[in-house]
């Protein structure tokens, strides 16, 4: 079985997980779930962008087997109370930005693994964070689970395909090409042999503060564990940027001498 879990408002970046789940499976699960859990008091999950039909028929035209979208009472029905916590690797970056939101996605994931049951879970490398907690949680819990990844789909100027992108104005999505600008920047830097950490995030910088992009946090990394690295810096390095465009949080990455320069 390969699984990918989603929480709806589908767009092509979940279409490439799910053609490669159907890819490397006899039968694919996709869930559909705006877990409400992962969302913080003040956060966007009551204007997060549902359509279930919509989804249903990419669903169906991709070939999915079975699509799993439960009612928020189904997975939490009362009297729920257990939580699952990963603990060092949630407490960084997206985790300590987003208080809550790594124990909401650990919980929900653990259940549908549960559920699911022995499968090709498949997660989406653009939540690079994300990714390496639910390995984690796999791991640590032995879940029935393998964990795949799958690079970042990008449209054609380069912006990381996300639901959140629907909320950009169209004065708005110029500018949040600034957080890609910012990759490709120290991308480049990084592949002609620029291996100060203080440079790499400075050339990353510059684009976002030239189009007024509220940065939450942009740092480099250990792509394993998420711990931040000194100069110089090693073969291998994630950069991973969260910023509001606007009112709209959005997030991307590359690993330095690993990806491809987006
Ligand atoms: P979401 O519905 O946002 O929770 O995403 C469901 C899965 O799709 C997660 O594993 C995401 O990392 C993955 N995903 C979303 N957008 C992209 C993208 N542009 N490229 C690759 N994976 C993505």
């Amino acid at each position: 079985m390969g699984f990918v879990p989603t929480m709806g408002a589908l767009h092509a970046g979940h279409a490439a997980l799910i053609t490669s789940a159907k890819h490397h499976a006899t039968w694919t699960a996709v869930s559909i779930f705006l877990n409400p859990k992962q969302f913080g008091a003040t956060e966007d999950l009551s204007r997060y962008p549902a359509d279930l039909d919509r989804d249903m028929n990419l669903c169906r035209s991709l070939g999915v087997d079975v699509v799993f979208a439960p009612a928020v009472e189904d997975l939490y029905p009362q009297g729920f109370q257990t939580t699952v916590d990963v603990t060092e690797l949630s407490s960084r970056w997206e985790g300590s930005h987003r208080p809550g939101h790594f124990k909401g996605v650990c919980t929900v994931v653990a259940k549908l693994a549960c559920l699911v049951g022995d499968c090709v879970l498949w997660m989406g490398r653009k939540d690079y964070q994300q990714w390496k907690v639910i390995e984690r949680l796999v791991a640590d819990l032995h879940l029935p689970a393998r964990v795949q990844a799958h690079p970042i789909v990008r449209d054609a100027q380069g912006l990381a395909l996300s639901s959140r992108n629907a909320y950009l104005s169209s004065d708005d999505y110029p500018r949040a090409l600034s957080l890609v600008q910012g990759l490709r920047q120290a991308g480049h830097a990084f592949t002609k042999g620029e291996r100060r950490h203080h440079e790499l995030l400075s050339l990353a910088h510059t684009p976002l503060h030239d189009n007024k992009a509220k940065i939450d946090y942009a740092v480099i990394v250990d792509h394993e564990n998420m711990t931040e690295l000194a100069s110089p810096l090693p073969e291998r390095a994630l950069l991973a940027i969260a910023a509001y465009i606007g009112e709209t949080r959005l997030i991307d990455n590359m690993v330095l001498g690993e990806d491809p320069v987006p």
